[in-house]
């Protein structure tokens, strides 16, 4: 079987945004999986994962959704990637969450979202810088995924560095530490 991280899209988004991202996620898990693809479906957003008052998606309902969506697929991991804001019960917004799997399901349970409407220079109405858009975008991605891969916040100059504010995002390298980067390539080797 073929290690693929899927790039799932999540309601109306950018075609051209997943593609860049399947582009530049390649180079730097190329040595642990076999490729990524856009999957071609799209997740349908509902009513119900929208909270009126705060005017965002509840991230984990998403979650869970593409849990639901991608079960008996055998996926690898999957990112499901949308535009739209989202929350967690105990924070106003996130970037995105993922699902640490238990080691023994670590073969096929490894689902993570990001949303990217929150690293737009726009969103903070401030002019559009398409190529830090796009950086930030690598960087909640292999966030999320090395969570995927059982991988805890680090202290180091790392990805794996938590992000709280953009600034933090915009602070971490958009590569693993030696020290992730060897713990990543351990949990691969014994899950391959
Ligand atoms: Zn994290
Ligand atoms: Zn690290």
């Amino acid at each position: 079987m073929e290690n693929i991280i899927y790039i799932q899209k999540i309601g109306e988004i950018d075609q051209a945004a997943l593609i860049k991202l399947k582009k530049n996620l390649n180079p730097l898990f190329k040595e642990f999986i076999d490729k990524v693809k856009v999957s071609p479906d799209t997740i349908t957003l509902e009513d119900s994962d929208y909270h009126k008052s705060r005017r965002q998606y509840n991230a984990s309902s998403i979650i869970r959704k593409l849990i639901k969506h991608v079960n008996n697929k055998e996926y690898f991991r999957t990112l499901g990637v949308m535009d739209n804001d989202i929350y967690t019960r105990k924070l106003n917004f996130v970037f995105g969450i993922a699902i640490v799997p238990k080691p023994q399901f670590m073969k096929s349970e490894g689902v993570a979202l990001i949303s990217i409407t929150r690293l737009r220079e726009t969103f903070y109405r401030r002019e559009d810088d398409e190529t830090l858009f796009d950086l930030r975008v690598l960087k909640e991605a292999i966030h999320e995924l090395g969570h995927t891969f059982g991988l805890r916040h680090c202290d180091n100059h790392c990805i794996m560095q938590f992000s709280n504010h953009l600034a933090d995002t915009d602070k971490k390298p958009p590569e693993f530490c030696e020290s992730c980067q060897k713990e990543l390539k351990l949990i691969i080797n014994t899950i391959k």
